[in-house]
């Protein structure tokens, strides 16, 4: 599989894109500023999105995606979420106000997206590949992603502060390749990071802390304002686990 990072930003700004990324050429996982960037045959292509959770920076782009090519496509886009996530995207974006409600539009028997509630924990199976949620602690009901292609596996943390369930789940994984976690705040705003449940990096540490497989770690959701001195944080308190940080355009093999 090949994972391409289409955002993995905190924020927006020059050059900038908010969490979004495509796996293969037909899974998004996450639907952030960066699908903005696709071509329209492309944006066709895809059938399933994966969504970590209901805030704007990784839902934005979903409305306009289905209104993009939702005439084009001869099935709905399959939108997977938590029920609570469900509920916030029925209740506050396709809601005929903030957007026409695709999920009935343009005819209730044929919609251009149709939303499949999942529980942390469960395996959606796409085309010999594994889709599973995994725990995630945030603001509102959250889940990361463990994405298998049989040869390898890629764990995405999703929005979370501190979250001893993420390790559980990460160390049974036999197979994982990579770790893309997140870390928005610098350690200056730590009490804000536990706050937002989100991490900084001295939080980083003590999560990677409870790691108990080798795998190759990409840092991201770094906040735009503070990016020199949280890459230059990010190094200093995580050095021994070689973080990289993830890089909007990049492009990851599993
Ligand atoms: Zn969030
Ligand atoms: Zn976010």
């Amino acid at each position: 599989m090949r994972l391409k990072v289409l955002g993995c930003s905190g924020g927006i700004g020059p050059g900038l894109r908010t969490t979004a990324m495509l796996a293969d050429h037909d899974v998004l996982v996450d639907a952030g500023t960066g699908v903005g960037d696709l071509a329209i045959a492309e944006l066709a292509c895809i059938d399933h999105v994966f969504l970590t959770h209901a805030h704007l920076d990784h839902v934005c782009c979903l409305p306009l995606l289905a209104d993009a090519v939702g005439r084009q496509r001869a099935q709905p886009l399959m939108v997977h979420a938590l029920a609570e996530t469900i509920e916030a995207l029925r209740r506050h974006l396709f809601n005929g106000q903030l957007w026409p409600d695709f999920t009935r539009l343009p005819r209730p028997g044929s919609p251009y997206l149709q939303l499949h509630e999942i529980r942390t924990g469960e395996r959606v199976e796409i085309a010999g590949r594994g889709f599973t949620a995994i725990p995630a602690a945030h603001t509102v009901p959250a889940v990361g992603y463990w994405i298998d292609s049989g040869a390898a596996s890629l764990v995405f943390s999703g929005d979370t502060g501190p979250n001893p369930a993420l390790w559980e789940a990460v160390n049974a994984i036999a197979n994982l390749r990579h770790l893309l976690i997140e870390t928005a705040f610098c350690d200056r705003d730590c009490a804000l990071a536990l706050a937002a449940r989100h991490l900084c990096p001295r939080l980083l540490r003590h999560e990677l802390g409870m790691l108990k497989r080798p795998v190759q770690i990409h840092v991201t959701h770094l906040k735009p304002a503070d990016r020199e001195s949280l890459i230059r944080e990010i190094e200093e308190a995580a050095s021994e686990y070689r973080p990289q940080v993830l890089a909007h355009g990049q492009v990851l093999q599993f």
